[in-house]
């Protein structure tokens, strides 16, 4: 057995998820791998989980009852600080407009997950991408306007290719089914909104990386999901970002 002594002081991560639990998976794994690669030995990721039932968070989307979906996630964050959690990820990127809601419930930090994607377009010199997501995400504010806080612009795709960006995500992503024909879609997309400008393409909904990556477009990819377990794992090792 290696281990490489007995490093307590890992910051107790709260993390808000199931939405979808496929994406959560995805950030479970990222978030341990990285504390391992970092701290070495058989260290992993100290963080509690509050996975949801998605179903009703959908719904609820989709009606535009926000303050219902910010009353579950907010009970549901209440629950994580109780239990000792010194920050909040909420692994969605939609859910994210309520974020500040959910920070407020706590009074904990929240990784927001803009701020993560932004740092790493800004550090790759870029300032123009592409922004793939749920339509909420695409079509409201507050993702774009938070990028663009960082200095970065968003460029969406034209409304029939967002409604099917939109359509992909939660009648197959979210189900865990991973479809050729909807990659194909993808990189069609991703490649005009390179032609309209987009120096690099931010996969804006955490389950996207499921099914496109770097070998998809041309220009650099900036994967939400990733991203934000990067710096969450920073922030558990007692950086502040
Ligand atoms: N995980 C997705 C996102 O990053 C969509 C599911 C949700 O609505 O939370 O936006």
């Amino acid at each position: 057995m290696s281990t490489s002594g007995g490093r307590e002081s890992l910051r107790l991560l709260g993390v808000l998820g199931g939405m979808s639990w496929t994406s959560t998976e995805v950030y479970y794994r990222l978030l341990n791998e990285g504390v391992a690669e970092r701290l070495g030995g058989l260290h992993s990721a100290r963080l509690l989980l509050h996975s949801v039932d998605f179903d009703p968070i959908a719904a609820r989307q989709h009606s535009g009852d926000w303050a219902g979906t910010a009353d579950i996630l907010g009970e549901a964050a209440r629950g994580l600080a109780a239990a000792g959690a010194e920050g909040v990820l909420l692994a969605t990127n939609t859910m994210h407009k309520i974020a500040d809601r959910v920070e407020r419930a706590t009074g904990l930090p929240l990784l927001h997950i803009a701020d993560a994607t932004a740092e790493s377009i800004r550090g790759a010199g870029l300032s123009r991408v592409g922004l793939l997501g749920t339509a909420f995400t695409m079509e409201d504010s507050f993702l774009v306007d938070r990028l663009a806080v960082h200095g970065v612009e968003a460029l969406v795709p034209p409304a029939a290719a967002r409604a099917e960006v939109h359509r992909i995500i939660y009648d197959e992503l979210v189900l865990d089914v991973v479809r050729e024909e909807s990659r194909a879609t993808y990189r069609a997309i991703m490649a005009d909104l390179e032609t309209a400008g987009a120096q690099g393409m931010v996969l804006g909904c955490t389950e996207i990386g499921l099914l496109v990556g770097a070998h998809d477009t041309t220009v650099p990819v900036f994967d939400s999901t990733r991203l934000h377990a990067a710096a969450a794992v920073d922030w558990m090792l007692g950086k502040d970002r």
